[in-house]
């Protein structure tokens, strides 16, 4: 083993030997650390041979100690959980942007397609699950700045799986898809993948059949700057994205309309317009050439003077509107019951040097994932030994609930704040936002704003009069109300979506049901805010009602490159994302525990005293058994309902035991 494999062993422990021990572990290829049952993964930026075949037969049904630390171990455990115990699990794998957290998640997901059942069916159903990241990825990753692709929307993936253990499917909810950059790039960024592969990889038909060039600059969305990626095929990819497609089982006519929908935003984005004076002195805009709005036109079956006066007029109502929304396919089904893999692959804490709305939301969520893990790891680890009775010496850890509070409170929190402003009557802008928020959050302890109602902070020179910044538990961000309102508010114009939804295409139609004037409503759509926060709510109780596996991302530099380890960028996220506080109450008691149950079951065999059948309560059995098998006494502690056993090595010996 090099250096020390699960850092609840490492000695002294202290931020250095910490971080030193990651260092010396990735300088020698091995990018996987344990904390008790979390995994830390350092991305090597470069493919090692530790994902073969081979590898997954290794870890397959070992104990997760028995190993040196591996992704695989992780989803080996969580799986064998999920079909011997009927325990639902969930895998939370954070990080920030690059740090390797999609790579993750296809990781767990393919050892468990490789260890699940065979069989005709249920390879076709792996195949689609496996399959529908190419697809995913295609339309909602982008090569940004940081990652050469970056997920721009948030994924949690429920599998669901028989009695017997084999998947049946999966839902996959999104969060949060960065539409804004279909419009616009910041420079050195791509738009989403789609568009260039569909340039570079569609046969000469196709592209004539979508009236498109092969040809990047005649794009206006194209951002011609990053349009090429090292490393990245295009053409290549577009052929694995169709084919992937085809496995999830879109049909030859969908691809093909999906592709249509692609070229449309392609036009879309060429059409330019011009002022044009009218005789009542009133100015109007005009599009300047007529061609690209005739070819979209044409792809999506609308007609252009139906779309010319959409994109040309706004017409205001005093009615509000509403989107009725139709159940999902999951929402549809009715429940039955089956064991639930959820894999969660989200937008880590960004902290830019421009932060905007699309940040706070983001920032948020982490908070509350931060939330959960608090809770599940540290708060109920204390709750547990308090319940089992052993003692427990107090550890501080900060508690990052009160800023959840701050951005989520029904009543004064920022979200409930944008919303009032949103609905508000009269004259709203960023900066009344603002005001609002300088004044009721004025004393609030991770509020900061140079003209907040107390003036803590007006001579603050760092904080900029139009931003405010909030103090997260992963570091401070600045964050500009340039955009809040408009964002939050997400309107799309009735003119707009009323054209589309007339268009003689049945999947632009499918697309704009706000545009059926049969569906005129009179209640106003939920804000963006107000969706963001019900979905991570829903998110949150879902994940709490499953047994958690933690994955934690780490990317060792900035450079995108293999071999570099940056110590000071590494001890950044290890602090921000509490690795230290969980390795000290990993510590500060019994690394591993086990109802006796269980226990006995698996051990009974090595003590004659207890093979093969154990009269008495099982937990005279195991304190009769750790005595015959002379385990020393301070490695573990009886406690009411579990064994607790102190150091992982307490547990190698054991399994050692029963191979023998
Ligand atoms: P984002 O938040 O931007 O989506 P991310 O955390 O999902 O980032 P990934 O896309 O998973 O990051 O990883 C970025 C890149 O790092 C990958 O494209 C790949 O090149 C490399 N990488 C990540 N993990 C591994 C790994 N285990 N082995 C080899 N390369 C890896
Ligand atoms: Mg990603």
């Amino acid at each position: 083993m090099i250096g020390v494999g699960d850092m609840v062993l490492l000695e002294p422990l202290t931020e250095d030997s910490f971080l030193e021990n990651l260092k010396k572990r990735f300088d020698h290829n091995e990018i996987y650390t344990y904390i008790g049952s979390v995994v830390i993964s350092l991305n090597p930026y470069r493919s090692l041979p530790i994902y073969t075949p081979d590898k997954v037969e290794e870890y397959r049904n070992r104990n997760f100690y028995e190993l040196s630390p591996h992704i695989y171990a992780l989803a080996d455990e969580a799986y064998r959980s999920l079909r011997d115990q009927d325990k639902d699990q969930c895998i939370l794998i954070t990080g920030e942007s690059g740090a390797g957290k999609t790579e993750a998640s296809k990781l767990v997901m393919s050892y468990v397609a490789a260890v699940c059942g065979k069989g005709q069916e249920v390879n076709k159903v792996k195949e689609q699950l496996l399959q529908s990241n190419p697809v995913l990825e295609a339309f909602g990753n982008a090569k940004t700045v940081r990652n050469d692709n970056s997920s721009r929307f948030g994924k949690y993936m429920d599998i669901e799986f028989d009695f017997k253990g084999d998947p049946l499917g999966g839902v996959i909810s999104n969060y949060l898809l960065e539409k804004s950059r279909v419009v616009k790039q910041p420079r050195g960024e791509r738009n989403f993948h789609i568009f260039y592969q569909l340039l570079s990889g569609a046969p000469d038909d196709t592209l004539k059949k979508l009236k498109l060039e092969r040809d990047f600059s005649k794009y206006n969305y194209l951002s011609l700057d990053s349009a090429t990626v090292s490393g990245l095929d295009d053409a290549a990819n577009f052929r694995t994205v169709r084919n992937a497609m085809q496995i999830v089982g879109f049909m030859e006519d969908e691809m093909q309309s999906v592709l249509e929908l692609v070229a449309a935003v392609l036009k879309l984005g060429n059409i330019e317009f011009k002022p044009e004076s009218r005789c009542n002195g009133m100015d109007e805009s005009r599009i300047k050439d007529k061609n690209d709005l005739k070819e979209m036109c044409e792809l999506l079956g609308t007609e252009q003077s139906v779309l010319e006066r959409a994109f040309s007029y706004r017409t205001v109502e005093a009615k509000m509107e509403k989107v009725s929304t139709t159940l999902n396919v999951a929402q549809a089904q009715a429940k039955t019951r089956h064991k639930v893999m959820g894999v969660l692959d989200i937008y880590g804490f960004e902290i830019f040097e421009d932060n905007s709305f699309e940040q706070f939301i983001i920032n948020y969520c982490n908070e509350k994932l931060q939330q959960i893990f608090i809770e599940l790891t540290l708060r109920e680890e204390q709750e547990e030994y308090i319940r089992e009775g052993i003692e427990w010496t107090n550890i501080e850890y900060f508690n990052n609930a009160v800023i959840c509070d701050l951005i989520e409170n029904n009543q004064n929190g920022i979200l409930a704040m944008l919303d009032e402003e949103c609905l508000r009557p009269g004259t709203v802008t960023d900066e009344t936002f603002l005001d609002k928020l300088n004044t009721i959050c004025a004393d609030h302890q991770h509020f900061e704003s140079r003209l907040s109602k107390n003036s803590k902070f007006l001579n603050d020179h760092s904080l900029p009069h139009n931003c405010f910044r909030i103090q997260h538990y992963a570091g401070k961000v600045l964050y500009r109300v340039e955009g809040f309102v408009d964002k939050n508010n997400d309107l799309l114009y009735r003119d707009l979506s009323q054209a589309m939804y007339k268009a003689n295409h049945s999947l632009i139609k499918q697309l704009f049901p706000e545009g059926n004037p049969a569906k005129v409503n009179l209640k106003r759509p939920p804000t963006a805010g107000f969706q963001f926060k019900a979905s991570v709510g829903t998110l949150m109780s879902n994940l709490q009602s499953k047994n958690p596996n933690y994955i934690r991302c780490i990317k060792p530099n900035d450079k995108k490159a293999s071999h570099v380890f940056n110590g000071s960028l590494v001890c950044h996220q290890a602090r921000y994302l509490g690795l230290m506080e969980n390795v000290r109450v990993r510590r500060a008691g019994y690394a591993f525990r086990q109802a006796y149950e269980p226990c006995l079951e698996r051990y009974k065999m090595l003590c004659k005293n207890t093979w093969p059948h154990w009269k008495g309560r099982a937990r005279q059995g195991v304190e009769v058994l750790m005595t015959d098998l002379q385990v020393p006494a301070e490695e573990f502690s009886y406690c009411r309902s579990k064994i607790f056993i102190r150091n992982p090595r307490t547990l190698f010996f054991l399994e050692e035991k029963r191979k023998q």
